[in-house]
């Protein structure tokens, strides 16, 4: 037992040309001679593949809203801390914008919730050919979306989310979906406060610009 034990060995991976896994142990035996044990591991590791590949889906399923395919409400409270975290550290700019449609009930009464679906989708489509890589954007709720921009002050925000307003506004964008609808926003920038007042000023600005008219952005204090 210990004898062997005390034999020099090391043991190490090797994928050879044709895609098989072997595992190779190696001991150096008295009188200089090594003695190779091989072992094909092939079906291991392509298992430790494809679970690899499950938890991925699994992970992105968990974290994507299925209708529009952008992050759903938990995720995006995942990555609010996140960000605020990054921009405290750097003392970097964050702005956070809530967009809620306006008026979507009587979309859906007018025109059936299947296009009312269409609408979302198209939305979801807009801002997602806005944004900046950095950008988080996600669908909170029914109708409810919530935008993430790093680096971007209060200014930069609302320019943004008005190029967002204007491009769902004209019609040779809204081609082939068949009803026209407008967004209210309201956008706050990270003053170093916790996610719950953060998004508390944003939704503040919301209700405000709702209670303006709708088809507006508001900037919180
Ligand atoms: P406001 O301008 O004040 O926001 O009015 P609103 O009608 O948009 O607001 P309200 O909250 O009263 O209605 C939201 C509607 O969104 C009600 C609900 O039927 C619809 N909705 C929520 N989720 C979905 C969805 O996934 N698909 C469709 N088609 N409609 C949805
Ligand atoms: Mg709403
Ligand atoms: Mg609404």
């Amino acid at each position: 037992g210990a004898k062997r034990r005390s034999c020099p060995q090391r043991t190490f991976e090797i994928d050879i040309s044709d895609g098989r896994w072997f595992l190779a142990n190696e001991t150096l035996l008295p009188g200089g001679w090594l003695w190779h044990v091989f072992t094909d591991i092939t079906m291991l590791k392509s298992n430790e593949r494809v679970l690899q590949l499950a938890r991925d889906a699994a992970q992105l399923a968990a974290d994507t809203d299925p209708l529009t395919g952008l992050l759903n409400r938990r995720a995006a409270m995942e990555r609010l801390e996140a960000e605020m975290q990054n921009a405290f550290r750097d003392g970097t700019e964050l702005s956070l914008v809530l967009i809620d449609l306006d008026h979507f009930k009587s979309i859906n009464d007018r025109y059936g919730h299947a296009r009312g679906d269409a609408v979302l989708c198209h939305f979801a489509a807009a801002g997602r050919r806005q944004l900046r890589g950095g950008d988080v954007f996600a669908r909170i709720g029914g109708e409810e979306f919530l935008l993430l921009m790093p680096g971007a002050g209060i200014a930069a925000a609302t320019n943004a989310i008005d190029r967002l307003r204007g491009h769902i506004a004209r019609a040779e964008n809204r081609a082939g979906l068949g009803c026209v609808y407008t967004m209210s926003a309201g956008i706050a920038q990270f003053c170093g406060t916790p996610a719950a007042d953060f998004f508390e000023r944003a939704d503040r600005a919301l209700y405000r610009a709702k209670h303006l008219g709708r088809d507006r952005i508001e900037q919180a204090d």
